[in-house]
């Protein structure tokens, strides 16, 4: 383990569904320059590729086995996304469709895909230099982080952030439909025997609601200098 002295800057983005973490944390990454983890990607993988060999999804053995025998890199963003490569094959198009949506919370409550994840993860956080984005990573996956953030929105924020996002790749889905799918994700998420998302006591909470981008970056990477250069 490298000390928090010797390695470069970790910082920690979590919350629900929608609150615009991935946004915020790509931009905050950019302006920092370090580099940005979208930790659901690797989750959203894991599904897609259950998915596509037609396992079942409430096994976790064959889900624990799938996972050892996969290879999930992510790559730097193009277009303001993370590619994903998912043994060797770009499948950043297929992550976030609906059906994928649907069973990517089922697949990452089973406690023993979360702890290969989680190994995965610190793997790639080893050195630091990361802002990495996620539901537990505060609190279980870099507790030690320089510097957490928790965000939250309005559910209906949150919806249409959603319908934005789906409706830019093509599926049409109403408000109603999306706030009760990330109600029942976030359930799951916020349930799960094993790190659940929530809040690190030490996270700044930042509700994004009625904030423009820019300015959650801003107050973001202010709340960074004053933990980091601290
Ligand atoms: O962030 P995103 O919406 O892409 O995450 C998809 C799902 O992956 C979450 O709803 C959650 O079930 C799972 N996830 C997780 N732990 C993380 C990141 C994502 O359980 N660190």
């Amino acid at each position: 383990m490298i000390s928090a002295q010797h390695r470069q800057p970790i910082v920690a983005v979590d919350g629900p569904a929608g609150a615009g973490k991935s946004t915020v944390a790509r931009k905050m990454a950019e302006r920092l320059g370090l580099l940005y983890l979208d930790t659901g990607a690797m989750y959203r993988g894991l599904a897609y590729k259950a998915l596509s060999h037609g396992i079942d999804l409430r096994d976790e053995s064959s889900l624990e086995e799938l996972l050892y025998n996969t290879t999930i890199d992510l790559y730097r963003e193009r277009e303001g996304q993370t590619e994903v490569l998912l043994d060797g094959q770009n499948v950043t198009s297929h992550l976030r469709t609906p059906e994928v949506n649907a069973s990517v919370s089922v697949v990452a409550g089973f406690a023993r895909v979360r702890e290969e994840m989680v190994r995965r993860l610190r793997r790639l956080a080893e050195h630091g230099g990361v802002v990495m984005d996620g539901r537990d990573i505060g609190t279980y996956v870099l507790p030690g982080a320089d510097v957490k953030f928790f965000l939250t929105a309005s559910l209906g924020a949150r919806a249409r952030r959603r319908q934005k996002d789906l409706d830019a790749l093509g599926y049409h889905v109403d408000l109603d439909t999306l706030a009760q799918e990330i109600e029942h994700r976030d359930r799951l998420d916020s349930t799960r025997a094993i790190a659940p998302l929530a809040k690190a006591p030490d996270a700044v909470l930042i509700d994004t609601t009625n904030l423009e981008v820019d300015r959650v970056v801003d107050e973001m990477i202010a709340a960074y200098h004053r933990a980091y250069d601290r």
